[in-house]
């Protein structure tokens, strides 16, 4: 199934922004961000337009196609918006992919983001409409799906899938995945999440998933949508090798790099590559070079930590 619409050996990579950390005002129990829960995290305004672009222009200097911009917030305010929108022309016109994660929209603000040049927009569905209502209680799942409405009439792709380890049921995890392939066209990628259990929030205790229910989920979600990208998402730096491997095996064909990437030289795309180059996978590429251009940066920050490690002096520790 995977191989009649993908390359077996490709992996789309993505670079994930938080362009406003904190404060929300959604009670999504298992985020950290949410305004309800003490969780410790350094809440944030609105990042400068200038600075989300100095960021872009370091993903795409390591090779990351699209550039995912997400801010907490219930829904986009007509004083933001302006800002948001500065940011989508301005990624866009580096040449990469924009996907912006922002809450509710309404249809003037879907086609306002559209008309900047928004690629993607990522909203989650989370899990079941029966289970929803354990998890959040400030949106409804229509609501949910009403944006998504718009965003698909707009013109724009979609970027929706959901959380495992909330506490729901086989049947939920179904469920979800029901909803999902009976979009009116399927998302062109669908994150698969595994709970990152957060102290402070009320999930801090959820039981684990058995990661073969997990590897299953993304197999199912390969089989109903085969055209989609299937993201492993949150939760892949608590997977071993094995795991991911599988992950991969089972149909899964996008990952995210989250903003460490963009600061320091990250072990976790270290570790990355060092596994696709023992699985023989590659990053998707979407322009001509951009594989090659991902590659030999992966392989500039690898080199860097080896040298850094060449350089330990231990008669100094
Ligand atoms: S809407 Fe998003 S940022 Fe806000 S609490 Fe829910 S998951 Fe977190």
């Amino acid at each position: 199934m995977h191989r009649q619409h993908f390359n077996a050996n490709r992996v789309q990579v993505s670079t994930l922004l938080s362009i406003k950390t904190g404060a929300c005002p959604e009670d999504c129990k298992y985020c950290p961000q949410s305004g309800h829960y003490n969780t410790g995290l350094d809440k944030e305004k609105l990042m400068e337009v200038q600075k989300v672009l100095d960021e872009a222009k370091r993903a795409k200097e390591i090779g990351s196609t699209r550039f995912c911009m997400g801010a907490a917030w219930k829904h986009p305010s007509a004083k933001d918006l302006p800002y948001v929108l500065e940011m989508v022309k301005g990624v866009k016109a580096m040449g990469m992919e924009t996907c912006m994660t922002l809450g509710k929209l309404d249809e003037a603000q879907t086609k306002a983001l559209a008309d900047a040049g928004l690629d993607y927009y990522n909203h989650n569905l989370d899990t079941s409409p029966e289970f929803y209502g354990n998890i959040i209680t400030t949106r409804t799942y229509a609501e949910r799906l009403q944006t998504l409405s718009y965003v698909r009439d707009a013109g724009m792709k979609i970027c929706s899938g959901g959380i495992l380890g909330m506490g729901e049921s086989i049947a939920d995890r179904a469920g979800l995945l029901i909803q999902l392939a009976n979009l009116p066209e399927h998302p062109e990628s669908v994150p698969i999440n595994m709970l990152v259990k957060v102290e402070g929030t009320p999930l801090e205790n959820a039981e684990d998933v058995d990661p073969f229910d997990f590897i299953r989920m993304l197999a199912v979600a390969r089989i109903m949508m085969p055209k989609s990208h299937v993201r492993l998402s949150a939760g892949r730096e608590q997977m071993n090798e094995q795991m991911q491997s599988l992950a991969f095996l089972a149909g899964a064909n996008s990952i995210f790099y989250g903003e460490k990437l963009l600061t320091t030289a990250n072990p976790q795309a270290d570790k990355d590559m060092q596994l696709f180059a023992r699985l023989g996978i590659k990053p998707e590429a979407r322009e001509e070079y951009a594989d090659e251009v991902h590659q030999a940066a992966i392989e500039h920050a690898i080199i860097e930590q080896r040298d850094a490690s060449l350089f330990y002096d231990a008669a100094t520790h």
